[in-house]
């Protein structure tokens, strides 16, 4: 593997930056999780838009244009020979002092890591997730916005492990309201009476970009779309319930809180959903290779 880190490929044992860096320090720093399917990057504008926003947030400048990022993050790709890949695109502080001043810190480093992963195992498509709510609530948006993908993850790590000390993989955020806001590294869906419903942004959920082709897919397919307020009844009196991520895709959620959703199995909607997004996954995204492009165009 060739770890990408400004502009330099490494070796995966050779891809190293300081100790000193805030990204390590204090989680300084922002990040996306990529996918290519097929030799093309699906969705590489959205999520190197999105980067830069959060940079953006956190008055960190990517010194690179997202024109040159989006031309690194396909270097990266071709450089390790994968069709289908996660790809992880990752920017930090850059080193600094010990104390937080971002002001201290030299160069931000930006990094692509370009490798395999399977977030879950086949059986959570084919039979649904069990997920519970946990006591760590969303960070509130007047804190760390939640809109922000920082390299600070702990608010939802902390989900996650009340989560697993449940027994179960994963966990809803709610946010300090009692609303649901997301789950811990992806958005949350029901499907209520052929409504497709998930919480707005202001709710605490980050701007998913597969919550977004979601939303459209619902569209086309001729269900009603809104952000609304969720509760934890409207969870367990849900017909369907799924989750959207990138790496996680869509997966169906048939257990919250020891509720069966709906009938205990994958839904009708979320299954034609899967199968619309895996069609798009399969043909669209900026080609890795020319030959991908040309074969577009015959
Ligand atoms: N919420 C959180 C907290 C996330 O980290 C992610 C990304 N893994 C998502 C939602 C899903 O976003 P996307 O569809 O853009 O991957």
């Amino acid at each position: 593997m060739k770890v990408f880190i400004n502009g330099k490929f490494y070796d995966a044992e050779e891809a190293k930056i300081s100790v000193f860096d805030h990204g390590l320090l204090y989680g300084d720093g922002v990040f996306e999780g990529i996918r290519a399917y097929n030799g093309r990057v699906f969705k590489l504008k959205e999520h190197i838009d999105r980067l830069y926003y959060s940079a953006k947030a956190i008055l960190l400048k990517i010194p690179m244009s997202p024109e040159e990022m989006r031309r690194a993050v396909l270097d990266a790709c071709r450089e390790n020979g994968f069709r289908d890949a996660y790809i992880r695109l990752v920017v930090t502080r850059g080193k600094g002092t010990l104390g937080l001043g971002p002001d201290r810190c030299e160069n931000p480093q930006i990094i692509i890591i370009v490798g395999k992963i399977q977030l879950y195992p086949k059986e959570y498509y084919e039979k649904g997730l069990t997920i519970v709510t946990v006591p760590t609530v969303r960070n509130l948006h007047s804190a760390v916005n939640p809109a922000i993908k920082s390299l600070n993850y702990l608010n939802n790590i902390l989900a996650k492990i009340e989560a697993q000390a449940a027994g179960v993989e994963e966990a809803v955020m709610l946010n300090a309201q009692g609303y649901v806001a997301e789950c811990t590294g992806d958005n949350i869906f029901i499907v209520k009476d052929n409504r497709l419903l998930t919480p707005p942004l202001y709710a605490g959920a980050l701007y998913g970009i597969t919550r977004r082709v979601v939303m459209d897919l619902g569209r086309e397919i001729g269900l009603e779309v809104a952000e609304v307020n969720l509760t934890r009844y409207d969870l367990y009196a849900a017909d369907e319930c799924f989750l959207t991520g990138t790496g996680a895709e869509i997966v169906p959620v048939t257990k919250i809180d020891l509720r069966e959703v709906g009938e205990g199995r994958p839904g009708a909607v979320t299954q034609r959903l899967v199968e619309s997004y895996r069609k798009l996954t399969a043909v669209s995204g900026d080609p890795i290779w020319p030959e991908a492009s040309q074969a577009d165009a015959g």
